[in-house]
């Protein structure tokens, strides 16, 4: 540290005020009483960043920063008649301001605004758009910065000095071994290690199975020490990737979660409503409100394409997977090149209305652990367009009757495709007039989703974010809340219901179901994948005879409802993009592993890799250890 220090010093002019640089998770702070100065030396930190070889980052001394009650004013008048930021939230720990603006401003005048807030207030600005309604999530989010700024402090430097540890041990063994979701869906979790490090990829639960053998991953057969792992790599915010992180923290784990920036406030709503559904049905959640919050304080969120350090023999970086708001493939580059791995995690090879394809431009790769979810031979799902035409029908088919539908659906992700596609439908008058009722935390997440309009797919982007409309929003949907409000719903006409949880787990859909199941002109759509064990499984497997819960006894139901399944708007890929992705990508591959998969399909894909592209590919097996090096 004290070589790259002098070589910094040497760089910056003395005006600029240095008065310290420190490690801060994998990047060098500069901090300095004019920061502004640094800024203003246009291309000063990307030099310094190429001679150290390290990412550089400008801090403001914290005592040089302007009070922010006075800083909110200044920065008032400096966008006066540009764009109003709506919310202006400050993180202590970093000297940042987040700001929530009217209108979307163009990336030209970005530059000179920013320097204009740091120079005026030491603040550095981050820029984004607002939409109503606000994000709670966010809101309590950058709450927590400002409530917790000295216990994330420490985490940041104490990350840091673990990151530019020396290496002390220099051998290049590398091993994978699936700790869950491997021959299975669900409790995805994969340990990497070399003789220096050691991370978890995603740390989820499996639906549906309460005893821990089977829901959670399986740490007992490892010897991994919870002091000994250096980090968590999560994927994206779905439960069967994130669901028990929070009990690794609960078990003593100090050091941090890399994740996308949007993954955070998603993965914080689904992590809080777990322990809320456990505690309404008299279970005991595996972790509490308090863990959660350790999380959140351990975690570092990044964007796309952002190479981070995350150990003396690691570097991470995530691209867009294309399987819900901020879902990624995670690229892991070993010691200098001697070995990338990619862990795909759900990915979408394909356009959805949501979001882009996922990236595929990888140069070299070693080895991909590539889910299978859809691999099986005649997973073949049918278009876009057939996709939405059979949706239309199976609605027409109840409302033509008087009948209702119910779509159980997961808060994130499939929910909003559903949105988007139910509101053409009505403005194409495809749809009769009828109510489309939100219940869960469906408005919520959708408001996340509007917070990072920056990561949905360039179509919506460009639509959007200059005429400020949420896209997700329309006077057809009506969102609804609580038992009386449930009732309400049931005791009017036809209409649409989307509710969680999307596999029929718990939530509000159990209730509407009860009420719906029985009658043969309501239809039960699905749209999204069912694990096997869960409640939407064995009643798509033909299930006739439902007994769950009502107050306090168990209720027996005969389905009569339409059952429906349609598997084209899956955030998933099917077995043709699956192969698709693989021949992009078989030029850099030299070994394949299916996981996150039933275990025939996980055979089947890597059986037919190896036959076409003649690359090594098997599935992972649970529990199985495999030497990368
Ligand atoms: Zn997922």
């Amino acid at each position: 540290m004290i070589e790259a220090t002098s070589k910094i010093l040497e760089f910056i002019p003395k005006e600029a005020g240095v008065t310290r640089i420190e490690y801060e998770g994998s990047n060098i702070a500069i901090y300095s009483k004019k920061p502004s100065i640094l800024i203003n030396h246009g291309y000063l930190m990307t030099e310094i960043a190429l001679k150290i070889k390290k990412r550089v980052i400008s801090r403001s001394e914290p005592s040089e920063r302007l009070d922010t009650e006075i800083s909110k004013k200044k920065i008032d008048d400096i966008m006066n008649g540009i764009s109003a930021p709506i919310h202006k939230f400050f993180d202590p720990a970093k000297g940042e301001v987040t700001l929530y603006l009217e209108k979307n401003i163009s990336q030209s005048v970005m530059p000179a605004l920013s320097l204009e807030i740091i120079s005026q207030t030491n603040w550095f600005p981050i820029f984004r758009r607002y939409f109503s309604p606000f994000s709670k999530t966010i809101t309590l989010l950058h709450g927590n910065l400002t409530k917790w700024e000295k216990e994330r402090r420490q985490i940041l430097l104490s990350l840091g000095d673990r990151v530019f540890r020396e290496p002390i041990n220099p051998s290049t063994n590398i091993s994978l071994t699936a700790l869950g979701g491997a021959e299975e869906v669900g409790r995805s979790c994969y340990l990497l290690s070399t003789s220096e490090t050691k991370i978890l990829i995603d740390f989820g639960l499996k639906p549906g199975f309460k005893k821990k053998i089977q829901s959670h991953p399986r740490l007992d057969i490892t010897t991994l020490n919870i002091d000994e792992l250096d980090a968590i790599v999560l994927t994206h915010a779905h439960l069967d990737h994130s669901g028990l992180i929070p009990f690794v923290f609960k078990h003593g784990f100090k050091g941090v979660v890399y994740m996308t920036e949007p993954t955070l406030p998603l993965v914080t709503l689904l992590l809080q409503d777990l322990i809320d559904v456990a505690e309404r049905n008299g279970e005991i959640p595996p972790y509490n409100h308090f863990d959660i919050r350790t999380m959140i304080n351990h975690t570092i969120p990044l964007k796309y394409g952002q190479v981070v350090d995350i150990s003396p023999d690691m570097k991470l970086t995530f691209q867009n997977a294309g399987h819900i708001l901020g879902s990624a493939l995670a690229h892991i580059h070993i010691t200098d090149g001697v070995h990338n791995i990619l862990f795909t995690g759900d990915f979408k090879y394909g356009e959805t209305s949501l979001l882009d394809s996922a990236y595929s431009n990888f140069s070299r790769l070693e080895t991909v652990v590539m889910e299978s979810t859809y691999g099986g031979p005649t997973d073949i799902t049918p278009s876009k367009s057939q996709s939405e035409n059979m949706l239309l029908q199976s609605i027409l088919k109840s409302l033509n009757k008087n009948g209702k539908v119910l779509m159980p659906v997961p808060a994130v992700g499939r929910s909003q495709e559903v949105l988007m596609i139910l509101d053409r439908f009505i403005k194409q008058n495809l749809l009769p007039d009828v109510p489309i009722y939100l219940d869960g935390m469906i408005e919520e997440s959708t408001s996340i989703h509007v917070s990072f309009i920056n990561y949905l797919s360039s179509k919506l982007r460009a639509s959007y974010t200059n005429e400020g409309l949420n896209p997700f929003s329309s006077d057809h949907f009506i969102n609804v809340n609580g038992y009386e409000g449930r009732q309400e719903v049931l005791s009017e006409g036809p209409c649409i219901i989307l509710a969680t949880s999307g596999m029929m787990e718990g939530g509000p859909v159990l209730e509407y179901f009860r009420n719906f199941a029985e009658n043969e002109n309501n239809s039960l759509i699905f749209v999204s994948y069912q694990v096997a064990g869960t409640l939407g499984r064995r009643i798509l497997d033909g299930l006739e005879n439902v007994i769950i819960p009502s107050k306090d006894k168990m209720l027996s139901l005969n389905v009569h409802a339409n059952i429906s399944r349609l598997s084209g708007f899956s955030g998933h890929s099917d077995r043709n993009q699956l192969m698709a992705y693989i021949k992009k990508i078989s030029r850099s591959t030299k070994n394949i592993y299916t996981v996150h998969g039933e275990a025939s399909k996980s055979l089947s894909l890597a059986k037919s890799i190896k036959e076409k592209y003649r690359i090594n590919a098997a599935p992972l097996k649970i529990t199985e250890t495999i030497s990368l090096s």
